[in-house]
């Protein structure tokens, strides 16, 4: 007697055929990418729908020249004759800890911590770059910081460090006209004029500037070997290495840096 297994064996194939799709589609919603992707998506979408493109003037990824003679990146930049809204982004996971006055901000993650350069000081730089540009008032800039990641304040942030979905809100808190409509079309234009084309050779030359400030004021915080940006603690999300921690860039999904974590 022979016994005919190909009805069953077509069966379970067809189960497994309509399966697949879905775990795929499962394993991308969780997958770090799309997590890091939607969170850089989610405030390009916030700044481009909630903010009207009439009073908000959105400009992103600027490099511009610092007065000691190297680079500076600027994540997010928003004229409008509410001030000059300066954007430092932080795709950061787990806990974080800092204050205002803090030199270094902390990230927890399960049982490993770091420190970070405080960013409210880091974008500090930023405005008083794009004060020497512009030749603006400090009072007209406005520093804000996104957290963008998989992530929770473990205490009281200043009202402009904010997770991604309070952007906007902060934002649109700021009512004072401080600018007319032709200072805005005017420093829109001066950035546009004084920022450096996105270039190879630009990245390569803000690198070896990061670098060397970082080998005269070393921390415990390496940097990106792609863009220099001082890097994040991660935890591997999928794959055979799962749960291992490693060094990675904050401006992921954009920059793919990573490192190994030492010991
Ligand atoms: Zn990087």
């Amino acid at each position: 007697m022979q016994l005919d297994f190909t009805p069953i064996i077509a069966q379970v194939f067809t189960g497994f055929f309509w399966l697949l799709p879905l775990f795929l589609l499962i394993a991308f919603f969780k997958s770090v990418r799309f997590k890091g992707a939607m969170g850089e998506w989610a405030v390009n979408l916030a700044s481009s729908l909630a903010l009207n493109k009439h009073d908000y003037h959105l400009i992103k990824d600027v490099t511009l020249p610092t007065e000691d003679g190297g680079t500076t990146q600027i994540d997010h930049i928003i004229v409008s004759r509410y001030g000059i809204f300066v954007v430092e982004t932080k795709n950061m996971q787990g806990w974080i800890f800092g204050g205002e006055q803090q030199p270094t901000w902390t990230q927890k993650l399960y049982k490993q911590s770091f420190k970070f350069q405080n960013p409210l000081r880091q974008n500090y730089k930023h405005l008083k770059t794009l004060q020497a540009c512009l030749d603006v008032e400090l009072k007209h800039l406005h520093s804000v910081i996104v957290f963008t990641g998989d992530c929770t304040f473990k205490t009281e942030m200043p009202a402009n460090v904010v997770r991604a979905g309070g952007y906007i809100r902060y934002i649109k808190s700021m009512t004072d006209v401080m600018l007319s409509e032709t200072q805005v079309q005017e420093y829109i234009a001066a950035i546009e004029a004084g920022r450096l084309a996105p270039s190879l050779a630009t990245r390569q030359a803000h690198i070896q500037h990061l670098k060397s400030a970082a080998s005269k004021n070393p921390t415990t915080q390496p940097t990106c070997p792609q863009c220099g940006s001082p890097m994040v603690m991660r935890e591997t999300r999928n794959g055979p290495n799962v749960g291992k921690m490693f060094w990675g860039c904050p401006r992921f999904p954009a920059c793919r840096g990573m490192r190994n974590m030492g010991g």
